[in-house]
């Protein structure tokens, strides 16, 4: 279904980024895949990609650094030979209750959460626009729609995430170009992992199908995102959270 597209994947390298790049190397994309830190980790996607016989490329580099992003996309242009699939899904989290809510957690959060989708969009616009059916996908958070106590950082970053894929989608739609957010759960990842037993009994509590999700449950929907089928479908927030924020 990706045969001869080319994806760029922030935060690749673990978690539902890991997921999603595999996913769309097993449906033939070629994969850049973009990390902050965990250089094994990435070496490991790179692997299981290339064993697949799918070509992959790796970059270090921190999405909230605006030149960094710039230089980074015109390396992938160059190494791999074009963009037609951004994924922006690099996060983190810096959770506390407001009242004790740091000045730079507060930054830092919307720096790599939000303005790193900027960052990357930005630097490829115009490339995107140039390239036939181009996609951008952005991984929100049902903690965009619905708010968290102790997550105000977070859920500011993800909820301005979901009105930038709209505006984008507006931008670009006359262009053939999609861009869609998808809203997870609470999916089964190093972010999610910290929680002790008690809260994930809690959270599980809350979702209607009683269980936190797979990072293949989201891999599934980026890859069909995507995809040509998904051609007409574009300024959406699709929710993959077993039915927690309906
Ligand atoms: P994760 O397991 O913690 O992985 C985060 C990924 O982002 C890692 O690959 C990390 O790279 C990368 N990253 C972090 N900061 C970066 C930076 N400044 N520049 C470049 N890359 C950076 O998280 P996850 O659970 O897979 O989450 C992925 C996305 O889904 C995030 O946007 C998150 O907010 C969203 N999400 C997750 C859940 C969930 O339940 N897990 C729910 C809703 C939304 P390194 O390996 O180098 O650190």
């Amino acid at each position: 279904m990706l045969s001869g597209k080319i994806a760029l994947v922030t935060g690749g390298s673990r978690g539902l980024g890991r997921e999603i790049a595999l996913t769309m190397a097993r449906q033939g994309a070629d994969v850049a895949i973009v990390y902050n830190a965990s250089d094994a980790a990435a070496q490991q996607v790179q692997q299981e990609i290339e064993a697949m016989g799918r070509r992959c490329c790796i970059y270090k580099c921190d999405v909230a650094d605006f030149d960094a992003a710039k230089t980074l996309t015109d390396t992938v242009i160059s190494e791999m030979g074009g963009v037609d699939i951004l994924v922006n899904n690099a996060g983190i989290v810096r959770d506390g209750l407001l009242l004790s809510m740091k000045e730079e957690d507060f930054d830092r959060v919307l720096s790599v959460n939000l303005k790193g989708a900027f960052n990357l969009t930005k630097s490829l616009y115009r490339h995107l626009m140039k390239r036939s059916g181009a996609r951008i996908i952005n991984i929100s958070s049902v903690v965009g729609l619905m708010g968290n106590a102790g997550q105000a950082n977070y859920a500011a970053a993800k909820a301005g995430l979901i009105g930038f894929t709209k505006s984008v989608a507006r931008e670009l739609a006359a262009r053939g170009v999609t861009c869609n957010a998808i809203a997870p759960g609470f999916i089964e990842t190093d972010m999610t992992g910290a929680l002790s037993d008690k809260v994930r009994e809690g959270i599980a509590g809350q979702i209607p199908m009683k269980r936190m999700g797979a990072p293949a449950d989201v891999a599934a929907l980026a890859a069909f995102l995507a995809s040509p089928a998904a051609g007409y479908i574009t300024g959406e927030v699709i929710r993959v959270d077993g039915g927690m924020a309906m």
